[in-house]
């Protein structure tokens, strides 16, 4: 048999030496020395095309088997004058001896398959484990780390993320250290971020550096192919992956398995439940000693069944940010690597022009770049070409949904320059650690606020601050533009749960007293609570609303004058926001310098 497939090979490839011997053009250029009268004759031979010019030296060159040669000349742009035999001559020969070859393969090709068929069967038979065999197996492809392609070098503008990864390299370097000291190494991280933000790039980053094996399998190649094969595939990958240990499995896009279960219209996810039912059990049977990590991605941690997410699992979480302006540069810095750049190439400015670009935008657009400097003969890229390739990206297909205008970035900035504000003239609410306008999920920006401690108490003080704080968004959209958006639907939500809470459960509101209104079942297998039960009157339930509003107006009448009083902070917060898109806690502290002395919120006996 492999004598057979020799011979073939060989009879191949004579027949190819001999076609490429004389120079080889494309049938594009055929049609261009066509029209511009540069050749004298042309012999068509089955696809084979020969060109012969008015100096008798020749060219060859291939036509596509499924049209003319004049159909396709005419599809080129070659027109009927140009064609005319006083300006070419074109010769096309009757299918000849090609067409007694293909004759006879057309006898023995029915013979070459049935004895290949028989072949392929009796190695099956023998357990020979070809292709055919192999559906239950993983299809994980396996990367040694010997020669890293991706290094963190290569990861930029994401640096908490890095961080966090850096240290399951860590372990995974040197799990003894770790183990003497007694500390668990994590199981799972998951990685999320919004699509070309770089978490397979990081993923890969963290092969390259680990100097271990590393499994890689997306999640869609599990529930791919036949039913029932999606387990199995797991069991494989893991036991591959344990007795390869330490190393690390990365399932990308890990939602195409992991998605709710139960969740989607119709049809059965029977196949994708089995294999998600599988990773948990492997998950869960990992030994301490195991030293496998698993690394997932997705683009969709909503939509993840939230077995992935109990303790245990996926320990580690990784958020990966848009990049802000100061990532942006960075990344365009590591894509630029190498790429000759004209002296006026300023990265800094290009970072400022392309807000809410990730990763995988930014490398097309550099791409893009050095397309187009290419196209105009340039031996450098310079601003220009950039220029233009930002809005070749910006145009693109799915960038267009993400584009803010000027008008919605300055809203978002102030309202989230409002949330920074209140927060800070409050020592009762959390302390404000990063302000950004960058959309995260839904919400347009983010004012992120960390309790300086855990509390089992909670203050009446301290909801209240945090009340003004929520509110403090759409208090600076209605200062400064005297009109209010919908960008605060969420903490106006967050806001009424709360004073709703105050009134019924807390018993936190003078009016109705220290008692709690209306009845809670909760279902504690679910561990969700289910329904309420009403066990006050219709005038009760009045006196609750009435309450609840007023926390909430008065909280908001709160936000307003605090935002009044410090309207100059606001403008300077806002205005760097627009510039810069985050500030960070130290910058805040530079520009709001009030130092608080913070208790944590409770009651201090001398207050006011
Ligand atoms: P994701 O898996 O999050 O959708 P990828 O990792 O596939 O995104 O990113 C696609 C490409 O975009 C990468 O190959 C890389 O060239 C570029 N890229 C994305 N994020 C970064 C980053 N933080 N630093 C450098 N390059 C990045
Ligand atoms: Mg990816
Ligand atoms: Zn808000």
């Amino acid at each position: 048999m492999m004598v057979f497939v020799g011979i073939i090979i060989l009879v191949f490839f004579a027949v190819r030496q001999q076609a490429v011997t004389m120079e080889e053009i494309s049938i594009g250029e055929v049609a261009q020395q066509i029209r511009e009268g540069k050749v004298s004759r042309v012999v068509v031979n089955e696809d084979e095309i020969t060109v012969i010019y008015p100096d008798e030296s020749e060219g060859t060159s291939q036509k596509e088997p499924d049209a003319t040669f004049v159909e396709q000349l005419k599809e080129l742009g070659v027109t009927a004058e140009d064609l005319s035999p006083d300006n070419v001559i074109i010769d096309i020969k009757p299918p000849s001896a090609w067409f007694g070859v293909i004759n006879v393969l057309g006898y023995v090709l029915p013979f070459i398959m049935i004895a290949g068929l028989f072949y392929f069967v009796f190695r099956q038979a023998r357990g020979g484990g070809t292709a055919a065999m192999n559906f239950g197996q993983s299809r994980a492809r396996k990367f040694t780390g010997d020669n890293p392609t991706v290094t963190f070098d290569d990861v930029a503008g994401i640096p908490e993320a890095k961080e966090e990864l850096l240290e399951v390299v860590e372990f995974l370097r040197e799990p003894e250290k770790f183990i003497a000291l007694g500390a668990r190494i994590p199981k799972g991280v998951l990685l999320m971020g919004a699509p070309g933000t770089g978490k397979t790039l990081l993923a890969k980053a963290v092969s390259g550096e680990a100097g271990v094996p590393f499994y890689s399998i997306s999640g869609s190649e599990f529930v791919e192919m036949f039913v029932g094969v999606g387990a199995s595939r797991v069991r494989d990958l893991f036991d591959k992956a344990k007795s390869d240990s330490p190393c690390i499995v990365f399932v990308d896009e890990i939602d195409a398995v992991g998605r709710h279960r139960g969740a989607g219209l119709g049809g059965s996810h029977d196949e994708r439940e089995q294999t998600l039912n599988q990773i948990l059990v492997e998950m869960d049977g990992f030994d301490t000693d195991t030293n496998v990590i698993i690394i997932a991605a997705t683009n969709r941690p909503d939509v993840l069944d939230p077995a992935l997410l109990r303790p245990g699992r996926f320990d580690r979480r990784v958020i990966l940010d848009r990049p802000d302006m100061r990532g942006r540069e960075a990344i365009l810095e590591v894509h630029a690597r190498g790429k000759p750049l004209a002296p006026d190439v300023d990265l800094k400015t290009l970072a400022k022009a392309t807000p809410g670009f990730v990763g995988a935008d930014l490398e097309n657009m550099i791409n893009e770049a050095a397309i187009l400097a290419a196209r105009r003969e340039k031996k450098m890229i310079d601003q220009t070409d950039f220029q233009e390739s930002i809005e070749r990206v910006i145009a693109g297909p799915e960038r267009k949904s993400r584009l803010i205008s000027d008008v919605e970035k300055q809203i978002i900035a102030y309202h989230e320059a409002g949330h920074a504000v209140t927060a800070r003239s409050l020592p009762e609410a959390d302390t404000v650690h990063k302000i950004s306008i960058i959309a995260r999920g839904q919400a347009g920006g983010y004012t992120l606020m960390l309790p300086e401690s855990d509390r089992t108490l909670v203050s009446r003080k301290k909801i209240l601050a945090d009340m003004i704080s929520l509110l403090g968004g759409r208090a600076a959209e209605e200062i400064v533009f005297s009109d209010i958006t919908s960008g605060a639907s969420n903490d106006l939500e967050r806001v009424t749960q709360m004073a709703r809470k105050m009134v019924t459960r807390l018993g936190m509101s003078s009016e109705l007293g220290p008692m709690v209104y209306g009845q809670k079942d909760e279902m504690i297998f679910l561990g969700k609570e289910f329904t309420e039960q009403r066990d006050y009157s219709e005038s009760v339930a009045e006196k609750i609303d009435g309450e609840v509003k007023q926390l909430v107006c008065d909280a908001y009448q709160q936000a307003k004058e605090i935002l009044s009083e410090h309207r100059e902070i606001l403008d300077t917060l806002a205005e760097k926001l627009l510039e810069q898109e985050t500030i960070e806690s130290a910058e805040l502290d530079e520009i709001f310098p009030v130092p608080q002395p913070k208790n944590g919120g409770m009651p201090v006996k001398n207050s006011k």
